[in-house]
């Protein structure tokens, strides 16, 4: 099945969410006045497999070994040239929506357990590498959002899971039967929680001996009884509910995160894809943190175009675009954004062929890409908030400008070149501020930081990765020393 963004939004009806926001139970994300704009950049995750340009729908589709086309978004990588796609993908769609739109976490982790779960049944003779596979069929059939729970709140992050004061902080088993396991536990940030049919749930870390009840991986439906979804705050997100759109500067589209609970959730063993394997669970984190650290490179580089854009346009409202500080500063932006594309792309066309017949990244490069993009939006930002002016900031509302005893003033004076609208000035600017200190920066700087790891987790694989036996050799020939 290859739904449309709207069957997609017909499939969210129906179920029996446990789901907050502000105090308030949330019964219909798709039509919640906050949270539903989320929902619209998960389903235009659909609407590109149905694109009328058959180049986009190319990008938004594939075809599985069985010769089934499915969306993108449920396909296991067969190639280095997926891979590739799965970055013009995502590049294609952070354009179009300008912001995260959620469907890349469960993606990553499909491929991540479709690797790890062949390579444990190898080593063990355990059999959850068919278990995958059915429930891959599954989400490829029905064309689901996944949602991928990895990161564990994790209390006192100077202690083990198994040394916390309260042993819930980590994720964990609590009760097995021959048929099902009981897991308790929270994950944070869990991005497009509220529009996923199922969730993936993957441990955080590396594990040892004694950790086993922390070393396990299922999924389960998103409202299966004893989980509950609270969903965060964002920077002025009330201005969906209290502000005419042109205030939002990206009224359509935005992402939201939740603290997704599991307290005591029944998960049948056919939903499970580790258990008390411990070596294993450090390679499921190293394969899923590495894909997901390639996506940034196609995400944020998406993003990053309608900032350019954004900027350009303020460029030229203002006046200013042919000063020559400004055209370099938009050069400059650009360079930043296609580093970040590159990352992206080197890492995808130098990915691997692995034992379960799939594709993955290069490692070392998936790294390289994300540790970029803790820095390159954050530089991005600043130099747009340069070009855009300091009005950016002190913009009047949409209701000032709506209303007769102020509108004239504004469209007087707050005028830029002849010939464009105040109220077009106005809507360039306040998407600049969305994305850069308001809601949209969610998605493009803090995301940019922490998601998929925060900077440092990169840094050690780097480390970990570089082949500086390799480069030693290198300089011994060169220097002579034998
Ligand atoms: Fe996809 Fe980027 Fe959002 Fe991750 S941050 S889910 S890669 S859009």
């Amino acid at each position: 099945m290859l739904r449309t963004g709207s069957d997609y939004i017909d499939s969210l009806r129906g179920r029996h969410l446990d789901a907050y926001f502000l105090g308030e139970k949330v019964t219909d994300p798709a039509g919640h006045p906050v949270i539903g704009s989320s929902i619209r950049a998960l389903a235009a995750t659909y609407d590109l497999a149905h694109d009328p340009d058959p180049a986009r729908r190319a990008l938004a589709t594939a075809e599985t070994p069985e010769g089934v086309v499915v969306n993108r978004f449920t396909h296991i990588h067969r190639s280095a040239d997926d891979l590739v796609k799965k970055i013009k993908l995502q590049r294609t769609l952070g354009r179009r929506v300008g912001c995260c739109f959620q469907r890349c976490v469960g993606w990553d982790a499909l491929n991540a357990l479709f690797i790890t779960t062949h390579e444990v049944d190898a080593a063990l003779g355990t059999s959850y590498h068919p278990r995958f596979l059915r429930f891959l069929a599954h989400v490829q059939e029905s064309d689901l959002v996944c949602q991928g729970a990895m990161t564990d709140v994790k209390g006192d992050r100077g202690a083990r899971p198994g040394r916390q004061e309260d042993p819930d902080l980590f994720v964990h088993v609590v009760r097995r039967t021959a048929d099902h396991i009981v897991v308790r536990g929270a994950k944070a940030h869990q991005t497009g929680a509220l529009g996923s049919h199922e969730i993936i749930v993957m441990p955080t870390l590396a594990l040892g001996p004694g950790e086993e009840d922390y070393a396990v991986s299922f999924a389960v439906p998103s409202d299966t009884p004893g989980i509950t979804f609270v969903v965060g705050r964002q920077a002025s997100d009330l201005r969906a509910v209290y502000d005419l759109p042109l205030d939002q500067g990206n009224a359509r589209f935005a992402a939201h995160e939740a603290l997704t609970v599991f307290d005591d959730v029944t998960v049948p063993l056919e939903r499970v894809f580790l258990l008390g394997e411990v070596a294993y669970s450090g390679k499921l984190v190293e394969r899923f943190a590495g894909f997901h650290r390639q996506s940034y490179g196609g995400c944020k580089a998406g993003i990053g175009d309608v900032l350019i854009g954004a900027v350009a346009l303020a460029a030229d409202y203002n006046g200013v675009a042919g000063a020559s500080h400004v055209r370099d500063k938009l050069v400059e932006m650009v360079h930043l954004n296609e580093t970040i594309y590159s990352c992206g792309l080197a890492c995808s066309s130098e990915g691997k062929a692995t034992p379960a017949g799939s594709y993955i990244i290069d490692l070392l490069l998936a790294n390289v890409c994300k540790q970029n993009v803790t820095r390159i939006p954050f530089e991005m930002a600043r130099l747009a908030q340069d070009l855009a002016g300091g009005l950016m900031s002190t913009l009047p509302s949409a209701k000032d400008l709506a209303n007769p005893a102020t509108g004239e003033y504004l469209r007087k004076y707050l005028k830029g070149v002849p010939g464009v609208a105040t109220e077009d000035r106005m809507r360039v600017l306040r998407l600049i501020e969305t994305l850069t200190i308001g809601r949209g920066a969610v998605s493009y700087l803090a995301e940019s930081m922490h998601g998929a790891g925060s900077p440092q987790a990169q840094r050690v694989v780097i480390g970990r990765q570089a082949p500086l036996d390799e480069d030693k050799e290198a300089a011994k020939a060169l220097a002579g020393i034998a």
